[in-house]
């Protein structure tokens, strides 16, 4: 019996409305209803995370927020592709292929507020042989005009609450607003994790994109190490206000970076028709997207998931989502 639901299940996952075979797709788990309140599929959550092979395992949460159309869900269809290649050096894939995912599913969902998982977990083996449950996550809405300042930080509040490693996706430079608005959102994760002496956050990760001035810093790891210690550099010459920012930033994540990511050409920011296939993309973008990729997703570098100092399974996350939805609910 239990066999045959599970049969099912899959059928449905591997199939979408036309029939055609996918391995996986984006499912909605949180959602913003049109009364501006947050809901939560439990159902399609659970579906995701109580699977017999991965409700034991801890889980490593990588998900993007910021701004609308920055090419988020672009570039977690690059962490797909990873993820699925391994443990393949080949994962960047033919330049024909066009690039699934994501952001190539068109419909209705596009335009929707809130909180996507992939539907399949992944299964990776840490250098220390526990094998953990990788989830991707995309966030959706965050600063586009119809959504509310509050659903917007909800919403990057949330999945940074949920997430092992947030990355933050920003367009062309790190400003001072990107960083109010990080302050504004994680206020609201502060407020919601019981105060228990530790940072609240793990990583972050600030991903630049189009970023223009190589010859002021490098593309890559380097170059952002560089531009974020200028931009969240304290010093007594700044207000009080621009001082507080930066300490309270520092305090919530236990660990944060930044990568500069050239500009993946113009067939990808203005062409209609633009499929993702590789051959139209940039070799520059190409080449930092394989240093970008590996270094958040290779099993070396993944974050395994803690609440006040735990590891988390994926089991138990059903319930942290329960309980940080509820916080927003009122
Ligand atoms: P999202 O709303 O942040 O998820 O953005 P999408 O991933 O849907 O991408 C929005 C548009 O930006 C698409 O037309 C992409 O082809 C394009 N795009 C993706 N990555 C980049 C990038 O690094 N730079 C620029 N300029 N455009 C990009
Ligand atoms: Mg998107």
């Amino acid at each position: 019996k239990h066999g045959s639901q599970e049969e099912e299940i899959h059928a449905r996952w591997t199939q979408d409305k036309s029939g055609t075979i996918m391995t996986g797709h984006p499912v909605p788990i949180v959602l913003v209803s049109k009364d501006h309140k947050f809901e939560l599929d439990e159902e399609a959550l659970e579906r995701i995370l109580l699977q017999d092979h991965v409700k034991d395992k801890h889980v490593v949460i990588v998900s993007v927020a910021g701004a609308f159309r920055k090419g988020k869900s672009f570039l977690l269809d690059f962490f797909l592709r990873y993820m699925k290649a391994q443990p393949s050096p080949d994962w960047i894939g033919t330049d024909d292929a066009p690039l699934d995912g994501f952001s190539w599913r068109g419909g209705s969902e596009r335009d929707t507020t809130g909180i996507l998982l992939w539907s399949e977990v992944f299964l990776t083996d840490l250098p220390n042989g526990e094998k953990v449950a990788v989830l991707l996550m995309d966030t959706q809405g965050a600063f586009d005009s119809e959504s509310t300042v509050r659903e917007c930080a909800t919403v990057f509040a949330l999945s940074t609450m949920l997430s092992s490693v947030q990355i933050y996706n920003l367009s062309q430079n790190i400003q001072e607003d990107d960083l109010q608005h990080l302050q504004l959102f994680t206020e609201y994760g502060r407020l919601a994790l019981a105060d228990c002496g530790q940072k609240p956050f793990q990583k972050l990760q600030f991903l630049v994109r189009d970023w223009s001035f190589p010859y002021e810093a490098d593309y890559g790891p380097e170059g952002g190490k560089k531009i974020l210690e200028r931009r969240l550099e304290v010093s007594d010459r700044q207000h009080p206000e621009l001082q507080s920012l930066r300490r309270h930033i520092k305090s919530c994540f236990t660990d944060i970076s930044c990568f500069l990511m050239p500009h993946p050409g113009l067939n990808v920011a203005t062409n209609p028709r633009f499929n993702g296939r590789l051959g139209e993309i940039e070799n520059e973008f190409k080449k930092y997207l394989q240093i970008l990729v590996p270094g958040l997703l290779a099993p070396g570098n993944l974050v395994i998931k803690e609440i006040s100092g735990q590891k988390v399974k994926a089991k138990e996350l059903v319930q942290y989502f329960k309980s940080y939805i509820e916080i927003y609910e009122g």
